[in-house]
């Protein structure tokens, strides 16, 4: 069944083995537990420690980081598994974070942080949505202020992906004027921090297991050094130049759902009775098979062409837009159109078809929304 899906142009038989690693991993230590995690509604911590010690959280990571000097593919091999497999996108967040220590920390930081994000001993959450603004970020107003070798936080930032479990954060804080150049990144090591306060953990529509919380930052101290990079007043520029592979942790999931709502559709369509026939010998059925999975082929060649380009080093920001507003929206179609064909089934929590669909929903909205992609297009096409 859709068995060209799976043959990816930039995966050779070393990345075959690592992904079949990770599934049987996920099969077997994760998945049992999900059913679980989505009723207290987060992953614990410590989950991610074996996870880590196997080698899946960061594997391209060099080695005097903890990693594995692998390429990126690895990681993206990983988020498709965990989609596949209904893991939400926790460990997808937490490698941002990472790369940014990576790409914008001093040797120092790096040496601090990311070993430990590699082993999975730390949990990394991104803290920029505050109540008042998400989409517009340069107006963020959670504010560092110097005072000696210091930075003083205040403010409070919302819908935090690993906000109730990380143990480590990269906010995004106002360090000087308004606008987009009085913003910087500082890491915060959470425990035991005074004046850091995680507030509700919010109910969602989907994404049970993953935790959104809200943060309240009241006179946090933190070390100066903890500001990310050299100077204050590149935040925005920092959190910008990462966005292309950002965008494709989560595409490649988007085209892992897919995959899998076809899946899951042929075979229960296949067995599932009505009117003296299966539901699959009916044409809607069939045209409605054919068109999803025909959506998950150009979905699948879009990602795998813009993961080519991401490895060349040629991805630009454009396409990286592109595919996150296009996949995450046919990732919204195909399992709308698929729960359509599970009838009353697949509108009960306990069909994965139901999770799918809703956990599908953020995608549109997380990561950058389905309008500013469109808006980011059209801003360089008309330039
Ligand atoms: C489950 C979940 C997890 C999340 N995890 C994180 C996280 O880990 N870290 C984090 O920092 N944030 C996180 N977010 C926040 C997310 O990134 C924001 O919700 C998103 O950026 C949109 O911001 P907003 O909710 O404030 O919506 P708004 O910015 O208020 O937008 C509302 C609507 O207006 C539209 N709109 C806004 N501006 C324009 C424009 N210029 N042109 C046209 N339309 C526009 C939007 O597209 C949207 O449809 C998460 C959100 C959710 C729901």
């Amino acid at each position: 069944m859709l068995p060209q899906l799976h043959r990816h142009p930039w995966m050779g038989e070393e990345i075959e083995a690592f992904r079949e690693q990770v599934r049987r991993y996920v099969a077997g230590e994760l998945s049992p537990n999900l059913d679980g995690w989505r009723r207290q509604g987060f992953i614990p911590r410590e989950v991610w420690r074996p996870f880590g010690e196997m080698g899946f959280m960061l594997p391209e990571l060099a080695e005097e980081h903890g990693g594995a000097g692998a390429s990126l593919a690895y990681q993206l091999a990983v988020q498709d598994e965990l989609a596949k497999a209904e893991v939400p996108a926790n460990t997808a967040v937490h490698t941002i974070a990472a790369h940014y220590i990576l790409d914008y920390g001093t040797e120092a930081q790096k040496q601090r942080w990311l070993p430990k994000l590699a082993s999975g001993e730390t949990l990394a959450g991104i803290a920029l949505t505050e109540p008042g603004c998400g989409s517009d970020l340069k107006s963020l107003r959670t504010r560092a202020r110097r005072e000696g070798d210091e930075y003083v936080i205040d403010g409070a930032k919302t819908f935090i992906t690993n906000g109730f479990s990380a143990n480590l954060l990269v906010v995004a804080v106002r360090t000087g004027d308004a606008g987009s150049r009085g913003v910087s990144l500082v890491v915060l090591e959470t425990e035991n921090l005074a004046g850091f306060r995680v507030g509700r953990r919010l109910e969602k529509l989907g994404q049970h297991a993953s935790d959104t919380a809200e943060l309240f930052f009241d006179g946090v101290r933190v070390p100066a050094s903890h500001l990310l990079g050299e100077k204050e007043g590149n935040g925005f520029v920092q959190l910008m130049s990462q966005l292309p592979y950002e965008r494709l942790l989560l595409c490649v999931p988007a085209a892992a759902v897919i995959e899998r709502a076809v899946e899951l559709t042929v075979e229960y369509t296949k067995q599932r009775k009505a009117f003296g026939q299966s539901l699959a010998d009916f044409q809607n059925t069939r045209f409605k098979l054919a068109e999803c999975a025909t959506l998950a082929h150009v979905v699948r060649t879009f990602i795998n062409d813009c993961t080519q380009r991401l490895l060349d080093g040629t991805l630009d920001d454009e396409a990286a837009y592109m595919a996150k507003w296009w996949c995450t929206e046919q990732q919204g179609k195909v399992t709308d159109e698929c729960l359509q064909l599970f009838g009353g089934y697949g509108y009960m929590a306990e069909y994965p078809i139901a999770r799918l669909y809703a956990d599908a929903r953020v995608q549109r909205i997380y990561g950058g929304t389905t309008e500013i992609m469109k808006d980011l297009i059209a801003r360089r096409l008309l330039a």
